[in-house]
């Protein structure tokens, strides 16, 4: 039997590169696009010699072209980092618009079906805890993140546009946050940065008072719980992400203790929209996709921090 195809949007960033690998060991032929704004090749590098990979540098906000046949569209190409979208608003905006829809016409196209990678912020800075897939969010549209926010969810109306319309099958994981390897040293989000501050005596930056809180999911979680929504029958939006919450105090204290770090604490002005809870009900990926985190906090950290370490070296 001939192998399927599946292309990846974002393919060369954290997440992407992680599909990649994913998909090639399950069998797949992989076409990866990426325009390393935020990407790296070294994420891909050990696939370059692998006959089912193919990389091509492009941005998916202007058409894209790929000849043959396509089984899957799997569309993660973003900026995800707060740090990163402040800095790159308008591409954030274009690839989140113009490349979902891009990416959406190329699924019709080859009559593949369609994956988006959207996001917990889709819930902005949310008034019910945790947050169920049938809540609408309370996003800023004209604040800092909303050139993040807003772009994902006009990404999700189109999405859910070309299911109506064009009847593709199309699916829609909303990633809360996810760390493990491949996350850059210097990317902004807090475990990155709290591991880059402790490995090298600086110390730890708690924007706000820490008592703002998130869940964390390790990457090997979150890249099975897509798999199994790729190959899923869904069409509605599923959470997925790890449902135990921290705040992000508790994160400090913890990387401190994993390292034996004196690394002390700083307190730094909270970023603007800042959300102050977020945690997903993934009531729903249990049930349909029979999905649920395995990695703990403690054990993912100490992966992530071996491989920062040398990252970083
Ligand atoms: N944060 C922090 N110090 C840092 C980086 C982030 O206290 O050096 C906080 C940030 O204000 C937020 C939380 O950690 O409340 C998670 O931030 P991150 O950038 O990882 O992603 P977000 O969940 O906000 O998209």
């Amino acid at each position: 039997m001939s192998k399927k195809t599946a292309f990846i949007t974002g393919g060369a960033g954290f997440l992407g590169s992680h599909l990649c690998d994913k998909l090639i060991g399950e069998g797949f032929k992989v076409i990866c696009m990426d325009n390393i704004i935020t990407g790296s090749p070294c994420n891909i590098k050990h696939l370059f010699k692998n006959k089912d990979f193919t990389f091509i540098n492009h941005n998916v906000a202007k058409f894209i072209n790929i000849k043959g046949k396509l089984d899957y569209v799997l569309h993660f190409a973003s900026p995800a980092s707060p740090d990163d979208y402040l800095k790159f608003p308008i591409q954030t905006l274009k690839v989140g618009s113009l490349g979902t829809h891009n990416a959406l016409g190329l699924a019709k196209d080859k009559r593949a079906v369609f994956l988006l990678a959207s996001t917990s912020e889709i819930y902005g800075d949310p008034l019910v805890h945790p947050q169920p897939e049938e809540y609408w969010g309370n996003v800023n549209p004209v604040g800092v993140r909303g050139c993040y926010d807003e772009a994902k969810r006009f990404a999700e109306a189109m999405t859910m546009a070309y299911f109506r319309v064009h009847r593709i099958d199309t699916k829609i994981v909303r990633i809360f946050n996810t760390y493990g390897p491949r996350m850059r040293i210097s990317d902004g989000r807090v475990v990155p940065n709290f591991i880059y501050q402790v490995l090298h005596n600086k110390p730890i930056t708690i924007y706000g008072k820490g008592q703002q809180s998130r869940s964390f999911c390790y990457v090997s979680d979150l890249i099975e719980g897509i798999y199994k929504l790729m190959l899923s029958g869904l069409n509605q939006p599923i959470n997925i992400g790890n449902p135990r919450e921290f705040t992000v105090m508790a994160l400090a204290r913890l990387i401190l203790k994993l390292n034996n770090s004196r690394s002390g604490i700083i307190f730094k002005p909270l970023p603007k929209d800042d959300p102050k809870q977020r945690r997903p009900d993934i009531s729903k990926a249990r049930k349909f996709l029979k999905w649920q985190p395995k990695v703990e906090l403690k054990e993912g950290l100490v992966k992530t921090i071996d491989w920062l370490r040398l990252d970083s070296a």
